[in-house]
């Protein structure tokens, strides 16, 4: 079939730093079906740019990450706005309180996240500090939460495996895992997970994922940046998933919502990562959304809502294609 593919560039800013993506269209030649994804490149951990990936899409060439946006326009979008539309539904999603930046932690940031119902807060650790760490987990501890610890991949296997096997069983019990602690290595994996329960999230492939033993006890998933084909092989996966942003735009959470609905799994975790835009600086989509609390809805009307504000974006035609 053939479709014809255009692109609107997005920024979302946050205190630090502005996010780069997309947002495509997607439009069946011949019946006029739409559907739309939002693609969010992260240069820095090896994917191409925002710029690279139009020159490449401009010349009808499909990146990892548009391929997976397109699929999700093609099947998921017009798939759920279909489903959810019609019909009156009401999703629930229960999401973790992120902190992105573990040295602005203040005692404060946890209270708040009590106070906002929260069950888990997730810390991203940019240096290691072992005092801060344990103090971390002594403070959530006083507040029933459950802490899940992501330093993407930057810690010293060593330096990591003594810290936490001398880690008091009390505040071992209070982490619901560690996800990426260094690039995977199964020995260092397998050790470290004897410890505490490690997750995977930029280091697993689809190969992996019929392996038995596997040295991790959760896999992350960010359903931006995959393919159908992977969707089919995860919905066999016997570990819990918690499905996490990559720093999305709403279009993009809105997606990650869509596929929870649509490809419920008994046994996938029942806390994500999803409402991650609440780092950036408001905009009008936002509105799709309550975030005031641990749980985000997929109402009925947020693909009305969603369509609405796609249509007044200036859209800039790309390539057409045959899917
Ligand atoms: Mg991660």
């Amino acid at each position: 079939m053939k479709f014809k593919i255009s692109h609107s560039l997005y920024k979302l800013k946050a205190p630090r730093a502005v996010q780069t993506g997309l947002l495509l269209k997607l439009e069946n030649s011949d019946n006029g079906d739409r559907g739309y994804c939002a693609v969010q490149p992260h240069p820095h951990l090896g994917d191409p740019t925002v710029d690279q990936i139009l020159v490449e899409l401009n010349a009808g060439r499909l990146s990892q990450l548009t391929r997976a946006g397109l699929d999700f326009a093609r099947f998921g979008w017009i798939r759920a706005k279909n489903q959810f539309q019609t019909k009156p539904f009401l999703f629930r999603c229960e999401n973790n309180f992120l902190i992105q930046h573990m040295e602005d932690l203040v005692p404060f940031s946890l209270l708040e996240a009590k106070q906002l119902k929260f069950h888990t807060v997730k810390f991203k650790i940019t240096t290691f500090d072992a005092d801060k760490i344990t103090q971390a987990l002594e403070v959530a501890k006083g507040h029933g939460l459950k802490v899940r610890l992501d330093p993407n991949g930057k810690l010293n296997p060593n330096q990591a495996i003594s810290y936490f096997r001398a880690l008091p069983g009390d505040l071992r019990d209070v982490i619901d895992y560690l996800e990426d602690p260094f690039p995977y290595s199964e020995a260092h994996w397998r050790e470290l997970n004897t410890y505490v329960p490690l997750a995977n999230d930029f280091f697993w492939q689809e190969a992996m994922l019929g392996l038995d033993n596997l040295p991790f006890q959760n896999l992350i998933l960010k359903p931006v940046r995959h393919t159908q084909s992977t969707w089919q092989t995860l919905a066999k996966f016997p570990k819990p998933i918690s499905l996490t942003s990559s720093m999305d735009h709403p279009i993009g959470i809105l997606q990650a919502l869509s596929f929870l609905a649509l490809n419920k799994q008994s046994h996938w975790s029942l806390i994500h990562g999803l409402n991650t835009f609440t780092s950036f600086e408001p905009i009008s989509y936002d509105h799709m959304f309550d975030y005031s609390s641990p749980v985000l809805e997929l109402r009925p009307n947020a693909f009305l809502l969603a369509l609405k504000l796609l249509e007044e974006e200036t859209w800039r035609y790309a390539c057409e294609l045959t899917l």
